[in-house]
């Protein structure tokens, strides 16, 4: 597929994993807005959230998360997952965007 997260799973666009297993991928963003923004993505394409239909993607994710915020040690430092889904994300490939440090004050 001529999807950019399908290209980076296929490794014809290298990139650097921080987090991978059999079901997800996790790469820093190209434009990130916080000292840590990274993506969790899944190796098969979903358009978003509403359309995946494998609950070890899901799984994956987490394990992903806490990784990244075990490396990144975030825990304290606090962190936030958003994705966009419905049309409201720019690449049509589901992802979680993590990132951190967010303080508890701070509103969306
Ligand atoms: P969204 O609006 O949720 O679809 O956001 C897409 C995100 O993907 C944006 O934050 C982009 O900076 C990021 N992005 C797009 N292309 C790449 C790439 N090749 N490598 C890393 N991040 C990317
Ligand atoms: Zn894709």
């Amino acid at each position: 597929m001529d999807c950019i997260f399908c290209k980076i799973a296929r490794k014809e666009i290298p990139k650097k994993f921080d987090y991978e297993d059999e079901y997800i991928m996790a790469f820093a963003d190209i434009n990130p807005v916080r000292p840590v923004h990274i993506l969790l993505v899944p190796k098969k394409h979903y358009e978003d959230l509403y359309n995946l239909d494998d609950q070890n993607v899901l799984f994956s994710m987490h394990k992903g998360v806490r990784k990244i915020v075990d490396d990144k040690k975030l825990i304290g430092q606090g962190f936030r997952i958003i994705t966009n889904g419905g049309g409201a994300q720019l690449v049509n490939h589901l992802h979680f965007h993590l990132m951190g440090p967010v303080d508890s004050q701070e509103k969306i």
